[in-house]
């Protein structure tokens, strides 16, 4: 196999739930294409990669001319309620079931002993701060239903030294056993979200 195409496949058989096999498939089609959809996509991708970053308070991916992202911009989310979530793709699930009004915090991972993911791994030390310097009257856990996600759960409440009248709550019925947030369909996380237990 040609070296440029055989470095293209591996490159997008690194990506998630791509193996190889796919990866072959997106390549062919990318370089088969006539309609110039293998420059675009790699002009966007380099212009993505050389100007998004995670929002300096919260962690969602935003452009860097903007400073903060699109959520701790907006003074309508400033109603003191913040979700803590695993990763963006979690942030995308809940917002496009449009039940939460507030802001999020994105830990970046879970706490696991498998994968080696340990505290100083995860923004905790963000999580802490914005508890002593915002307005946070509850703080929603909306992590996988994993013991990753119960760990890091428990975890983060230990170390956090939250006022008390601030309210923690999980998401309730509905996340299934081993469940990821992201999978879950809108109607599942509306009622996981609105039945929240607190902790
Ligand atoms: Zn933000």
């Amino acid at each position: 196999m040609n070296s440029k195409i055989e470095k293209l496949i591996k490159q997008f058989a690194k990506l998630p739930r791509l193996g190889s096999r796919a990866a072959q498939r997106i390549v062919l089609s990318l370089l088969q294409d006539k309609t110039g959809r293998a420059e675009n996509l790699a002009n966007a991708l380099l212009d993505a990669a050389s100007t998004i970053r995670p929002c300096p308070v919260c962690g969602v991916l935003t452009d860097t001319n903007v400073g903060l992202c699109e959520f701790c911009r907006d003074a309508t989310r400033c109603n003191g309620q913040l979700c803590v979530v695993r990763d963006l793709s979690d942030v995308w699930t809940l917002e496009k079931s449009a039940i939460f009004h507030g802001r999020y915090h994105i830990l970046g991972g879970l706490l696991s002993g498998v994968a080696g993911t340990l505290p100083d791994d995860l923004n905790i030390a963000g999580l802490a701060n914005r508890i002593r310097q915002e307005n946070i009257t509850e703080i929603i856990f909306a992590l996988p239903n994993t013991i990753e996600g119960k760990t890091t759960q428990h975890y983060v409440m230990s170390i956090i030294d939250a006022a008390p009248d601030v309210r923690f709550s999980e998401l309730a019925s509905g996340v299934p056993l081993g469940g990821d947030i992201d999978y879950l369909d809108d109607g599942t996380l509306s009622l996981a979200f609105g039945g929240r237990r607190e902790l």
